[in-house]
């Protein structure tokens, strides 16, 4: 049974995905109540929200921001903390149902282990934290009770059409992939791409970091990865397609031939509201798709010699052990240097190729490995910049 309102921490509550997140918990405060809110260092948006959404604590990671939040909102009587150990325990508390992990990167990692070791339920959006640790995770759920709802829209279509269907029957998942702003360009043209053209996504506002790894198409090896895990096919049976107008979220192909897929407009409010839900739906959670409007929704093949990043799933879930965590820890540096202007575009490739091949493989990571694997593979990466 479902608890009204349900009490929900919202981790990277000042992104896109958590700023949405909030405009869903607000809209009806019958369902839903935002407990806790957290960001990393962005403490004015901060504050403006807990203003506006009144939780119970706001939490910063970082930390010189502390006094600042302090001074605002402990008078309005809302308690808070800072640091990354303060946003694990915000997320344990009791007061606390479900957390929405809207956090990027590799950040996502500790809050949701205790989210999940806390037994709390997760509407996971960080799906960095399945690249990098998705074995260990999976691990960890089939000891706690926590359920796992995806807010990324590839994954809560399969998981809409999974709805009523045996997974036996199954034969492949087919993740849509919009091919991001380089889609029709030259090999020539990318190379030269620089931050404000691989910023411009034809279909989706998300933040600067999945954008860039959007148009590298590395987004689409990470949303494989996370397949992978959430829903226990392996990466032979799990297959990405070009669909350029992202009105197909993603499909189910069945034995019989049969393929089933989720549409709707290229909007967050729907898989999220699906996730806070628990596969409830919830009524104008997004504009209604005409579609009729849509006469041509076409599909092609991924072009992995343009987009090179894209191999990097099966590297991964071939090699698994702490691959994924490199190639995830390379990514998220190369991908800063990129937006300061500092490396190409086809140089993050390189350093995650680079990074890689010289990190030394470990076959079955504790969280410890994990931690000390992100940490060489961004100390390297950041070596070649
Ligand atoms: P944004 O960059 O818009 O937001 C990221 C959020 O994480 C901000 O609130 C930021 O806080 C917070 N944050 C950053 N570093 C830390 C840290 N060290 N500790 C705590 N919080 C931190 O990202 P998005 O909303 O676009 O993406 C969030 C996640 O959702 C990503 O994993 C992404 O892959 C996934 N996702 C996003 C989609 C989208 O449409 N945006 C679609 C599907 C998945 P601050 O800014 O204050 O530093
Ligand atoms: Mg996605």
């Amino acid at each position: 049974m479902v608890k009204a309102p349900k009490n929900i921490a919202v981790i990277g509550a000042t992104g896109s995905i958590g700023t949405q997140t909030l405009e869903i918990i607000n809209s009806r405060p019958d369902l839903y109540k935002a407990t806790v809110i957290a960001a990393g260092r962005r403490v004015d948006d901060l504050i403006e929200l807990a203003r506006r959404h009144r939780p119970a604590v706001a939490v910063i990671a970082d930390v010189t921001k502390y006094n600042r939040l302090r001074e605002a909102l402990e008078p309005l009587g809302i308690s808070v903390a800072a640091g990354d150990d303060a946003l694990c325990e915000a997320v344990c508390r009791d007061d606390v149902d479900m957390v929405v992990t809207a956090t990027v990167g590799y950040s996502g990692l500790a809050p949701t282990i205790a989210a999940i070791k806390a037994g709390k339920d997760i509407a996971l959006a960080n799906k960095e934290t399945l690249v990098v640790a998705g074995e260990y995770i999976t691990g960890l759920l089939a000891e706690s009770k926590s359920r796992v709802y995806p807010v990324d829209s590839e994954h809560s279509a399969i998981y809409q059409c999974l709805q009523g269907e045996d997974k036996a029957d199954v034969r492949k998942l087919i993740i849509t992939a919009s091919g991001g702003p380089f889609r029709t360009w030259t090999a020539d043209r990318i190379a030269r791409a620089k931050a404000s053209d691989a910023l411009r996504h034809p279909n989706w506002s998300m933040g600067a970091k999945i954008t860039i790894d959007s148009a590298t198409m590395m987004n689409k090896a990470f949303e494989i990865i996370e397949a992978r895990w959430l829903f226990g096919f392996e990466a032979d049976r799990i297959e990405a397609v070009v669909h350029p107008q992202s009105i197909v979220h993603s499909m189910i192909e069945f034995n019989d031939g049969a393929i089933k897929a989720q549409l709707g407009l290229p909007d967050m409010k729907l898989p999220i509201a699906y996730a806070l839900g628990e596969s409830r739906r919830l009524a104008g959670a997004e504009k209604a798709l005409g579609i009729a409007d849509y006469a041509n929704l076409t599909f092609e093949r991924p072009d992995a010699d343009r987009f090179p990043c894209l191999t990097l799933a099966n590297v991964a879930l071939d090699r698994r052990g702490n691959s994924a965590c490199v190639i995830n820890a390379a990514n998220e540096i190369a991908v800063a240097a990129f937006l300061d202007g500092r490396i190409g575009f086809i140089d993050i490739y390189r350093i995650i190729d680079r990074t890689l091949d010289t990190i030394p493989y470990i076959a079955k990571p504790d969280y410890e490995d994990y931690v000390s694997s992100n940490n060489e593979a961004r100390a390297f990466a950041t070596s070649l910049i």
